[in-house]
């Protein structure tokens, strides 16, 4: 059954948003997928619900809410030109779990969710067609939040949000004009300052101590994420070595780190490092690169690292400590949940939701990364399955989220004094 969203005309919106209501919103129609359909897709994992929605112009998008029993499921909105249906249903379906794992490790009352539009983001992308994703966000009612990610931005989330409420990201001028700028903003940043925690707490796991300075890091990918965390790293004295395909932001990190080591793209899993992060793309752990590695640890930003789940026991295989990535880059989302839950007023666990309180949780991610860790010395497991059983500890029961920021542990203390660029 085709449904149309019924609100049309809303009489507070100003005169170009009341127009674009006739003219996009009523015209965004959707349908729920069944289960019978669903079940023909290997990455199905009994999601909640499914939605297929007419955009405006003609686009198919598909949102996914894969659990919700932590709270409303938040995830990013991804543009990309898929091939087929099939493949962004694939990826929505893939995408949404991931959310699941990853706010419910990241200790965030937040259900996992995510949403495809299928479109080249550079050709395709209208103001009109991100007010009609607005309303097709709108009609699941506050059980799926929007962000960013691949082929969305801050432009968009502010577009979104002229037709839904559920939509988090947006640019601080805008979060300002509410009263709470400070929440918004660019969340890299804050993805690369969880990252450094990881990446000390698995030097502690694995070396006896988190202090990262006279160590060696092999980074991929100097971008957003990878840079800051490149800066970060700098501030402890460690050496580093980057890779990146674009001439630009190797210049950009040239220029702002100094003393850097470039190698080629296909080089830099070859560095004799402790540590490889992985900081450009997912699927770069498999049966070809995990041979070459020569680090002892990889622990890096990147979504999606292992190209298949058992590469996480090929790199067990060669003694090298694997740091789950959806454990260790969760900055970005607690970023994003903080600003909604200040914006939503939802607030179950009772955070101190200034930016300090939320700095304070994207830092005890190196606690995140610790329990991962000993969970799977502790019951013979890989940390990537030692981490989805974590995870699905807290989501399927419901509980074991802490209900107040949590607190960075008193062992991660050396890195308290780092510059956050932002
Ligand atoms: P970005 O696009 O700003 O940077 C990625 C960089 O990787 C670019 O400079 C790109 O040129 C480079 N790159 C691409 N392919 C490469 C290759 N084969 N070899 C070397 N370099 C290559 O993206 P970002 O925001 O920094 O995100 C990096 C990764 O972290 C992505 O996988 C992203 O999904 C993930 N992530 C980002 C955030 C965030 O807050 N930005 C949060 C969680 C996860």
């Amino acid at each position: 059954m085709i449904f149309c969203l019924a609100s049309c005309g809303q009489d507070d919106l100003p005169a170009t948003t009341a127009q674009n209501y006739e003219k996009v919103v009523c015209l965004m129609s959707y349908e729920d997928l069944t289960e019978e359909y669903l079940s023909s897709y290997e990455a199905y994992d009994g999601h909640e619900q499914i939605r297929k929605c007419e955009l405006e112009g003609g686009r198919t998008a598909f949102i996914a809410v894969h659990n919700t029993n932590l709270g409303p499921a938040l995830g990013g909105l991804r543009m990309r030109a898929y091939a087929t249906e099939r493949d962004a249903v694939h990826d929505v379906l893939r995408l949404s779990k991931g959310m699941t794992y990853k706010n419910a490790m990241a200790g965030l009352p937040l259900g996992g969710g995510k949403a495809v539009i299928i479109g080249n983001p550079r050709e395709d992308k209208t103001e009109d067609l991100m007010i009609s994703m607005g309303a097709a966000v709108e009609s699941l009612d506050g059980k799926y939040v929007t962000a960013e990610d691949s082929g969305s931005g801050e432009e968009d989330m502010v577009a979104i949000s002229e037709s839904t409420d559920h939509v988090t990201g947006l640019p601080p001028e805008i979060l300002a004009g509410k009263g709470f700028g400070e929440l918004g903003g660019n969340p890299s940043p804050v993805t690369a300052l969880g990252c450094y925690r990881g990446l000390q707490a698995a030097a502690q796991f694995k070396y006896g101590s988190d202090d990262l300075s006279g160590m060696h890091v092999a980074v991929q990918g100097v971008g957003a994420v990878g840079l800051e965390l490149c800066n970060l790293l700098k501030q402890d004295g460690v050496k580093l070595t980057v890779a990146d395909i674009d001439d630009l932001s190797l210049k950009q990190a040239k220029d702002e780190l100094g003393k850097v080591e470039i190698v080629r793209p296909d080089e830099i899993y070859e560095v004799e490092a402790n540590i490889f992060a992985p900081c450009a793309m997912g699927g770069i752990l498999n049966d070809k690169t995990i041979p070459n590695l020569r680090c002892e640890i990889v622990a890096g930003a990147a979504n999606n690292q292992l190209q298949k789940e058992y590469h996480d026991q090929m790199l067990a295989d060669q003694n090298i400590l694997y740091v789950p990535d959806y454990v260790i880059n969760a900055g970005g989302v607690i970023c994003v949940g903080y600003e909604y839950f200040r914006k939503s007023a939802y607030n179950p666990m009772d955070f101190d939701i200034t930016r300090e309180r939320m700095i304070a949780h994207v830092e005890s991610i190196g606690r995140n990364v610790i329990e991962s860790l000993v969970y799977a010395r502790e019951h013979h497991l890989n940390p990537g399955e030692a981490a989805d059983r974590l995870a699905e500890e807290k989501f399927l029961s419901g509980e074991g989220l802490e209900t107040s920021t949590p607190e960075e542990p008193p062992s991660f203390g050396t890195g308290g004094g780092k510059t956050l660029v932002q």
